[in-house]
This record gives C-alpha cells, structure tokens and sequence, in this order.
C-alpha cells in the first residue's frame, strides 16, 4: 500500500484509509468526530482559474477603498492598508503589525503559493520547493483572517451609518468575495495535491 493511500485525522492522529466520497459526502473520524475528507468537486483547472481570480480580487481589496465616510462635505476614504497604517501611529503597533499579516500578507502569500503549486500541478507535476510550498500553505492558513477583517469592516460600516454617510467601496465587496474564494481554495483541499508524482 503506498502512503498516499493513508490519511491522518489532524485532531487525533487516528490514522485510516482513504475513501472515494461523492459529491456532498465527508468522512469523519470516529474516535473524535473531526472531518478527514470533503467532496471536493472542483479539479486543478478551476482551482487554478479561481486563485487568479483571488489574486485580482486581492488587488482590488488593498488598492480601493474599503469604505468612504462624509461628514459635512468633509470626505474621507480607507484602504485595507490605510487601516494598518493608522493602527501603526497609535499605542498599539505591534496589533498593526499582526493585523498587516493577518489581512494582507498571508493572503498574498497563500495565493502566490497556490498559483505556484497549482501552474505544476496542471501538468501533473510537483512543482520546484513543493514540500516547503505546502507546508507553508498549511502554516498560513490560520493566519490568514480576511473573514475577521471582513466582518470588523460591515460591523463599522454598519455602526458608523447612523452618526455618518457611509458608502461601503470597491474594495470592501473585493475583500468579501475574496474570503470566501480563499476558504474554498486554500482550504484543506489542498492536500490532495500531495498525490502528483
Ligand atoms: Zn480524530
């Protein structure tokens, strides 16, 4: 049996065989109940197609303004990176920094992972540093909150709507389709990559 055909729940180390599930079909592990697979119905093509897609999207979320605020013809617009910078000037600089990596950096780098990984992987390739890629992919993943970010961003959007005219931007419907494109591609689908030659 080669390795590839073992999976080991990240929970528990329960180790088990592999199974071909259909669509809308996960396993779970029976000694703690964690999810091992999940029907992933899209091929290395689409993943691909869609973290290019990802990468526009994250232009558009760091490049236009997440919302614009006016105030008696006073007007004033924020980018994602606006927002670190004025956490930056405040007492607490090291939340900019863990919030630039948050919300900017490791997205950015879990998208150039994946399209790199991916652009092999389309060729049935590993691709040159795929262990090291991987294993990055995984050690990003709980870094990366655009989610959290997204979620800050309505609750102001929403809270500062009463006292303010706010106009949600460009960037804040980028940041929104851009979390949910990343959980399903950076997710742990990914590690069936594991299986090219
Ligand atoms: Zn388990």
């Amino acid at each position: 049996m080669a390795s590839t055909d073992l999976i080991i729940c990240e929970h528990c180390d329960g180790v088990y065989r592999k199974a071909t599930l259909a669509k809308h079909q996960k396993t779970l592990c029976v000694r703690c109940g964690g999810v091992l697979q999940r029907y992933s119905g899209m091929n290395v093509q689409q993943r691909l197609a869609l973290s290019f897609t990802a990468a526009m999207l994250w232009l558009f979320a760091n490049f236009y303004p997440v919302m614009s605020i006016s105030m008696k013809g006073l007007k004033n617009s924020a980018t994602l990176w606006d927002s670190v910078l004025a956490l930056s000037q405040g007492p607490i600089t090291f939340m900019a920094m863990v919030a630039a990596i948050a919300i900017i950096i490791a997205p950015a780098f879990q998208l150039v992972l994946l399209v790199w990984v991916l652009s092999f992987a389309l060729g049935a390739h590993r691709a040159p540093g795929f262990k090291l890629c991987m294993r990055w992919l995984e050690t990003l993943r709980p870094w990366s909150m655009l989610e959290v970010c997204l979620l800050g961003a309505m609750v102001a959007v929403f809270k500062l709507a009463g006292m303010l005219d706010v106009l949600p931007g460009i960037g804040l419907f980028a940041l929104a389709v851009l979390s949910l494109l990343l959980i399903r591609i950076a997710g742990r689908d990914v590690r069936d990559l594991w299986e090219l030659p």
